[in-house]
């Protein structure tokens, strides 16, 4: 038989309510044998995730010595759901070990991880399957990143019996230590888990009903995305279109097993499938979907004959990395590059420094800073066959009255990314989107 794994992200593990609704998920499709959960998240706007509530517990302790203050709210949102559930387990008496324990240990990460390790507890014992804990099974490089070969051999041997439930979010490092992913992280564990027991397809439910085509805030209701590659999701979801992690599709994308996003709220809705290209099939739509993020500095440098001055792009590009900054793209010209960095990247001084430095190094006939940059990216495989994309796109823009302050074409030819000025991201967005999806 073949194997789903499911995870089930904060907002499906919120209250007993929504838990009963992934009981009858797991239980309507005798393949769903792996869940994979994420901490209690908020049940109402303004209501608080159990991860924020931990992070507190953390910064009470390193000020008082103890957490027992704020580890209270944790406990009353994990009772009132063992209770709701019906559950018979002395839930209390987990709690208590688990406060001693993150008050011993002392570590913001430990601490963090106990959400999911408490909701994975609660629901093993709800859907009464196995337990399997992600301190034994999910393994860490000492910098952080994930150890993959060591977790999938570890969960394929635990997941030997064939059915169980495994927190997400965290694992140990090479000294025994917890450890945690990226905040989202719980999407990571869960293609973990699908890659090591060889899963036909890792369901990731949540509280949307898949990828839509644009940002719901900036056109009203885009169309959804049904499909999409594993290459598409990594440019939409790199450039801010966020349903799920970045990083959890390496697990599963190199044993080519698609991933669904499904509605815990609507479990009835398509959702969307992500495929490995190989088995992309055209939706017959060029445009796949757009996405954008604000808040980008463009150095731009001017320089004749830059095409044929050896190092050139390596001494500018060294500076970049002398003062620790990541560059998110360099688009080029004969005689000229840009550099295109996030805000956050960046300081005044380190600015400063940065072109002082490619003054000195390269002495560019010209170097000039954009601030206010917002980029927008174009995404899809239709691109690429037909013609007049670049046209469309352009003039969709040029309508809207906007000026392109930078273009970058992916060689791929799925990603069209142009650099905006902040102010009019929005508008930029629904002319090309008006202009691929409308009418
Ligand atoms: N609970 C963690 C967070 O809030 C991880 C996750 O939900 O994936 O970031």
């Amino acid at each position: 038989m073949s194997v789903k794994v499911c995870k089930f992200g904060g907002t499906s593990m919120a209250d007993a309510n929504i838990i009963r609704s992934v009981k009858s998920i797991v239980e309507s499709d005798p393949e769903r044998r792996f869940v994979v959960v994420s901490a209690p998240g908020k049940r109402f706007s303004g209501d608080k995730k159990i991860t924020d509530l931990l992070f507190a517990c953390h910064k009470e302790l390193v000020k008082s010595g103890s957490c027992r203050k704020s580890f209270s709210a944790v406990r009353s949102r994990f009772t009132d759901i063992a209770a709701q559930l019906g559950l018979n387990i002395d839930l209390n008496a987990v709690l208590d070990a688990t406060l001693e324990r993150i008050e011993r240990e002392k570590s913001e990460q430990f601490t963090a991880s106990r959400g999911e390790y408490l909701c994975g507890l609660v629901i093993a014992e709800y859907l009464g399957m196995p337990f399997i804990d992600a301190e034994d099974v999910i393994f860490f490089n000492d910098n952080g990143t994930l150890n993959a070969e060591k977790s999938y051999r570890a969960v394929a041997a635990a997941c030997r019996e064939g059915r169980a439930v495994v927190p997400g979010f965290y694992g140990v490092d090479e000294n025994g230590k917890v450890r945690t992913f990226s905040r989202g992280g719980s999407d990571i564990s869960g293609a973990v888990v699908a890659r090591a027991v060889n899963a036909s397809l890792y369901e990731n439910w949540t509280d949307v009903s898949g990828f839509l085509a644009c940002d719901p805030h900036i056109v009203d209701s885009p169309a959804p995305i049904e499909a999409l590659s594993y290459k598409e999701l990594r440019e939409l979801s790199y450039m801010g279109a966020n349903v799920l992690h970045a990083e959890s599709i390496f697990p599963v994308r190199k044993a080519n097993i698609p991933i669904q996003i499904k509605n815990t709220f609507r479990p009835d809705d398509v959702g969307t499938t992500i495929v490995p290209t190989s088995r992309y099939m055209p939706s017959g739509r060029i445009v796949t979907g757009i996405a954008g993020k604000k808040s980008f500095t463009v150095i731009y440098i001017e320089k004749s004959l830059m095409n044929s001055e050896i190092g050139f792009v390596r001494k500018v590009l060294s500076l970049v990395e002398a003062e620790n900054v990541s560059v998110e793209h360099i688009p080029t010209g004969i005689d000229t590059m840009s550099l295109l960095i996030e805000d956050g990247e960046l300081t005044e001084l380190k600015l400063g420094r940065i072109l002082e430095g490619i003054k000195c190094e390269v002495e560019p006939d010209i170097i000039r800073v954009m601030e206010n940059i917002a980029l927008i990216a174009t995404v899809g495989h239709g691109m690429s066959s037909s013609v007049g994309t670049c046209a469309r796109l352009f003039k969709a823009i040029a309508e809207a009255e906007i000026s392109i302050k930078l273009i970058d074409m992916g060689s791929s030819e799925l990603n069209i990314v142009v650099g905006v000025k902040n102010e009019d991201y929005g508008r930029c967005i629904k002319s090309i989107y008006n202009e691929f999806f409308g009418g």
